[in-house]
């Protein structure tokens, strides 16, 4: 394989085709290169993009397929085939992490056989080697989050890393340290210089269905499930974005065994009293009758744990047992992964409904005959765009299959039975909200109505947004009486709230049914304390698309002002220029933005606000330590610590850290070989520190932190 780079496209046939054995038939030779392309793309899709193509079952039936083919024909294998690789390689814009020791994944199980000849080669091994070794088996649940490294020094959080590529891992520290239940500080690890405490970071299922509700009313697409969320929520380059998420953190692992711990049961223990929380219940067992027991007890209290669960782990207990047994090149030897089967049911698709968005974003949900899935009543499932309906080909009056993916969000999988003389089912060209026609953006799969507040349905969504808790927060105006004072004529846009009180005495909507006079007062009282706006929340109520409330805070603290904001906004080129420190402000945003403030209509409602409102800015960020505010590049090679370490001690002193000098960088710290920054830093006139002065006032700084 040495040199060639393998083309990788979905279901087209790769180059790595013609560099398979000759032994093997060609039909088979070509099967399996489809298979590995496929396996890839998909893999690629699941661990990079944190946007599945496919279900779990669906891949895991694909692997499964390969795996056969493997055993069939032993020299298909190679070095790197997809079976023989973890995860995939971490993605820039993170740093990388290498791991103290390999992180591996698991080989799967789906049926009692499965797990009976896991252990006839487990004892078949031990036997043979040593006589009969007691066979204890712990069994935890397979948390469906991602697995991370931590890595402490003398009990001192240090850095976390994602799995990756089993060997390094994507930096994700900042994010990490944003999650509670990863400890900061654990005393008793004070005596180790090194050790890294691995386990998986989740979203719990609660958690993960109000974020999907929130992603929906603003047009936002859907997480598949509770991995994809996770890994969305963790792999992004804001971190205040990832303390939003509520995630969490179930340790299960170190980096090397210690001593004093001779077994999982004790590490488990032993995490709890370090201050980790560690997934329950668990059992220890000695034969399989009992993991299959504990298999089943724990499958029906699935739906009752608070995290989504996709099977359960099974381990050797002892880690001298573990040790002798070893890896292969992808997943220890000592332990399975024994899956649960994804639940599905068959009824009957009654209708497609499409929903519009506050953004305009139509789309499908597939309305069903009442149904029971993993213990709950399931009406709708999604159906994500209108290219998925297509390729399922779905029609009304199918009866279609369900499932719940990852756990939870009810989705249509196919078409079990057509309905007799079906019509295909054809996505409106109209919004079902106002009739406009609907547009979809090359590359993009979702339609929108393009009617803006002329449609009623991005109208009520809108002001549903900007009345909302995290926005100007104006109580006593929720859906009803919202779509009431729109049907009323009494309000078209946001800016029309606060004229209400004004016009009540042509139109007292005290007399209207279901308005006394106190909830009409009180309702006024609401709107006049939301006059006075602190700035965040303005920006975040605008609604201008991909800007959540931790982007809005970003940039309320980056701007100040909202007309500094504005005056930004209407020039692309200085709106790039800002926001190139600002980690986790992609283009996207910029482009929203800017097409935000370059929109007339926009800008006209921009003007009457000014007349209605008080936008507070933000305080002056804190100045306590001693580089707050500052922002720093780093270049070139540094001698005395790592980038991240530099990057860290820079962020622990207050200051943020970026990697393009513009006019607001305050420092480049230079190490060896500096290249263009060191010339652009001189053409602005920002100040130049050489690694080891910034070392000196680093060390200092940290004294006084
Ligand atoms: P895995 O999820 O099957 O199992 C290994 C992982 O389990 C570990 O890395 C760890 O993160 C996790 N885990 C959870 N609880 C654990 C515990 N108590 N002890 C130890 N580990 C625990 O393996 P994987 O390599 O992460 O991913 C492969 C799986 O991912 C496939 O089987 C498939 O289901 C899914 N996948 C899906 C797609 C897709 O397109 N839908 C693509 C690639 C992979």
């Amino acid at each position: 394989m040495a040199g060639r780079k393998r083309k990788e496209v979905p279901g087209v046939l790769s180059l790595f085709e013609e560099e398979l054995p000759p032994s093997v038939p060609p039909e088979q030779r070509k099967e399996y290169a489809q298979l590995s392309a496929r396996l890839r793309h998909l893999s690629k899709k699941y661990y990079q993009e944190d946007a599945p193509e496919v279900s779990d079952d669906v891949y895991d039936q694909l692997y499964q397929h390969l795996l056969a083919l493997e055993t069939q024909f032993p020299d298909l294998r190679q070095q790197d085939s997809v079976s023989a690789t973890v995860g995939a390689d971490p993605l820039p814009p993170f740093a990388k992490i290498a791991h103290l020791s390999p992180l591996f994944s698991l080989d799967n199980a789906f049926s009692e056989e499965d797990i009976v000849a896991f252990l006839s080669r487990l004892q078949r091994f031990l036997t043979s080697k040593e006589g009969d070794a007691p066979l204890d088996i712990i069994v935890e649940p397979k948390i469906d989050g991602l697995s991370v490294s931590l890595r402490y020094e003398k009990g001192v959080l240090l850095s976390a890393a994602t799995r990756g590529n089993g060997e390094q891992g994507e930096d994700i520290t900042q994010n990490a340290r944003t999650i509670p239940t990863i400890p900061p500080y654990v005393p008793a690890l004070e005596a180790l210089p090194l050790l890294e405490v691995r386990g998986e970071i989740f979203m719990p299922k609660q958690v993960f269905t109000a974020l999907n509700a929130q992603r929906q009313k603003e047009g936002a697409p859907l997480f598949a499930n509770t991995r994809n969320a996770a890994a969305g929520s963790l792999r992004q380059l804001n971190p205040a974005i990832t303390a939003e998420r509520s995630l969490q953190f179930f340790a299960y692992a170190l980096s090397s065994s210690l001593p004093e711990v001779p077994t999982q049961e004790h590490l488990l223990e032993r995490l709890k009293d370090w201050g980790f929380q560690v997934a329950a219940p668990t059992a220890l067992c000695s034969s399989s009758s009992e993991v299959f027991a504990f298999y089943r007890h724990i499958l029906s209290q699935r739906e009752d744990l608070a995290y989504a669960i996709d099977g359960v782990v099974l381990k050797i207990n002892a880690f001298t047992v573990q040790e002798r047994l070893g890896f292969s090149s992808h997943a220890p030897r000592y332990a399975i992964a024994y899956k649960f089967p994804a639940e599905r049911v068959v009824t009957r698709l009654r209708d497609i409904q499409i929903q519009v968005g506050r953004t305009g974003a139509l789309t499908p949900v597939a309305l069903l005959d009442p149904v029971v899935l993993n213990g709950a009543r399931v009406t709708r499932a999604s159906l994500h765009n209108e290219d998925e309906i297509a390729r399922k080909g779905l029609s009304i009056g199918d009866q279609v299959i369900v499932q719940r993916a990852g756990d939870v969000i009810p989705q249509v999988i196919d078409v079990a039975v057509a309905a007799p003389e079906r019509q295909p089912y054809l996505f409106p060209d109209y919004c079902p909200s106002c009739g406009a026609l609907s547009i979809r953006f090359e590359g993009e799969s979702l339609r929108r109505c393009p009617a803006g507040l002329s449609c009623p349905a991005q109208r009520l969504e809108r002001l549903v947004h900007f009345v909302s808790r995290k926005a100007l927060n104006i109580e006593r105006l929720g859906r009803r009486s919202l779509r009431f004072l729109i049907a009323t004529g009494r309000i078209v846009s946001p800016v029309d709230l606060f004229t209400l009180e004004q016009r009540e005495a042509q139109n007292p909507l005290a007399q209207c049914a279901g308005w006394g006079e106190v909830s009409v007062q009180a309702l006024f009282h609401s709107i006049n304390l939301a006059r006075t706006v602190p700035l965040d929340r303005f920006l975040f109520a605008l609604g201008i698309e991909s800007v959540g409330a931790a982007t809005a805070r970003l940039l309320a603290e980056h701007y100040g002002s909202f007309s500094a904001f504005r005056e930004a906004g209407r020039d692309l080129l200085s709106l790039q220029e800002d926001l190139a420190i600002l980690s986790g402000i992609g283009p996207k945003i910029l482009a929203d933005i800017h097409a935000f403030f370059t929109c007339v209509e926009n800008n006209t409602l921009l003007d009457i606000f000014a007349s209605h409102l008080q936008i507070v800015s933000l305080a002056e960020r804190p100045t306590s330590l001693p580089f707050s505010g500052k922002v720093i590049v780093f270049t070139g090679t540094l001698e005395h610590m790592s980038r991240a370490e530099a990057k860290t001690l820079a962020e622990r002193l207050g200051a943020r850290v970026s990697d393009t000098v513009t006019r607001i960088t305050d420092y480049l710290v230079i190490g060896k070989n500096p290249g263009s920054k060191q010339a652009q830093a001189q053409r602005l006139g920002v100040s130049i520190l050489r690694e080891e002065s910034w070392k000196e006032i680093g060390e200092n700084g940290r004294k006084d932190a």
